[in-house]
Formats: C-alpha cells, structure tokens, sequence
C-alpha cells in the first residue's frame, strides 16, 4: 500500500469516487467552474463543509523529502485528494483541466463539459428539460464561439495567437453578460479582441437588428487624444463606415436578435433614445 493510501486509510479520508460526484455537484452550483485548489481555498473548505471533514483530515498533509536540495515538501491530502477526484472527471471528459481552460478564458479553473453537464443533471435527478434554463458555463460553448467565428474578431477580424500557437487572443463575449443572467449559449455569444470585447461590454458600441454597428452618440464627446493607436482611432473607425461584423457562415448560429436588443437597450450607450 502506498504512502499515500496509507494516509488516507489511517485519517478516513472519503472515497474518491464520492468526492467525484460531489465534485461534480458543485461545479453545477458554481455555474459549471470552479478555481484549481490551490488558488481556491473558498470552494476547497466548501467542499470540506459538505464531507464534515474535522480538523485532522483538513490539515493532514503528505511529506516528501527531498534528499538532494535536503528539503522537506508538504502536501495537504485534501487538496492531492481533490485534484485526483477532478483529473478522474477530465480523463472521462466531464470536466475540463485548467490547462486546457486558460487557453479559452485566460483564468485556471476546472470546467464542465457538456457531457459533465448532463452527468451532474443526473445525479441531481433534475430534468434534462430544464438544462437550458440553467446559466452554466460549458467548454465547449466557449470553444465553439471561437471556432465559429474563425479565431477573429467579429467586428475588427483580428486573428492572433499566442507563439507557442496554444492561446488565442480572441475572447467569447456574452452579449446579455453572465451578472445579468445572460446565458451562456451561442446565441448569447460573439467572439470580440480584448479590446472590442471591452468598448461593447462598457456600452461604446452596440449592433442594430441587421448585424450593423452602431456607436455611442458620446463619440463626438471624446477628447481628440483618447482612444488612438498612433494615426488609429479605435472608436471614431466604427463610425465611418457603416461596418457590418463577420458572422458565422451558418445563420442558424447568428447571436439572436433579444440578446442584440437587450444589449442595445441596457447597455449601449446613447444619448438619444434609440428607435428601429
Ligand atoms: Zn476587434
């Protein structure tokens, strides 16, 4: 038996395969991400609140040694315990790794697939039915944003990666955001540059029912030096053109029309009241 086995053996640590199952329970709860354990002591004691771990199991830690730098390294079993239960759920592809993560969201977390999705719905017997009013985060809505707008900007058509070619800059924008319940699905999604996701999420730009872009009336309120790259003036080009954005090719995939015009109404900003 291992050191490791030993451990968790003589401290009645729980099962792994509980802790899967809770694991996955949890993410449902936290909208389909949590943080990697060692960043995320809040969801790390959450779940050692719903094992009634005491304290001995919550600070139990395995001890290597290290003969060479003659230097002792402890590991808490509750976190080992926590990751080998969520790398269980990625090798069957229901969650995934915060490596794989970041490279969608630049952030380290564990994420839902949707077939952990659908595996979390199950244990927690709710029906698939409802699974679409339920504002969760999945991997492959954010990966497929991006793969159905060919890596770029929808407004600008920037297409960068980063050298190693594993990240790309372009982000999944929520048109409706997540703080107000936008869901997260392709239709409620755009892929924007940083900066486009910024100016449309603070309200610089909105869309018109025909996919055109429409700018903030505020424009000509801005001071002549903001807003520029060099001879570029990132806000005041969206104006001279009336620029259509690059969509899908499929149109059944286009962002719908209510999250367009819910961003439009409460988030665009405007100082003349907008009409069709
Ligand atoms: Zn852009």
């Amino acid at each position: 038996m291992s050191y490791e086995s030993r451990m968790l053996e003589q401290l009645a640590m729980p099962r792994r395969a509980e802790v899967q199952s809770v694991l996955l329970r949890t993410l449902l709860k936290h909208g389909g991400v949590v943080k990697e354990f060692a960043a995320g002591e809040e969801v790390v004691d959450e779940l050692a609140d719903r094992f009634r771990l005491n304290p001995a199991q919550r600070t139990g830690a395995l001890e290597t040694v290290y003969r060479k730098e003659n230097r002792l390294k402890k590991t808490l079993l509750w976190h080992r315990l926590l990751f080998r239960a969520a790398d269980a759920l990625a090798t069957d592809g229901l969650v995934s790794r915060p490596t794989q993560t970041s490279r969608l969201t630049g952030k380290r977390e564990w994420m839902l697939t949707e077939k952990g999705f659908d595996e979390a719905l199950r244990i927690l017997q709710i029906p698939a039915a409802e699974k679409d009013s339920l504002p969760i985060k999945s991997y492959e809505v954010q990966k497929l944003v991006k793969k159905l707008y060919d890596f770029r900007c929808a407004v600008c058509g920037l297409k960068i990666n980063s050298p190693d070619n594993l990240c790309w800059q372009v982000e999944t924008a929520h048109i409706v955001p997540d703080a107000s319940f936008g869901r997260d699905d392709l239709f409620n999604g755009i892929a924007l540059c940083r900066f486009h996701h910024w100016a449309f999420d603070v309200g610089w730009f909105s869309f018109l029912d025909h996919y055109k872009i429409t700018v903030s009336s505020k424009v000509s309120h801005l001071p002549p030096d903001f807003g520029r790259w060099g001879d570029y003036e990132l806000i005041r080009a969206l104006t001279k053109q009336q620029m259509g954005i690059r969509l899908p090719r499929r149109r059944g995939v286009y962002p719908h029309i209510n999250s367009i015009r819910w961003h439009r109404q409460f988030i665009f900003v405007n100082d003349v009241p907008f009409t069709l």
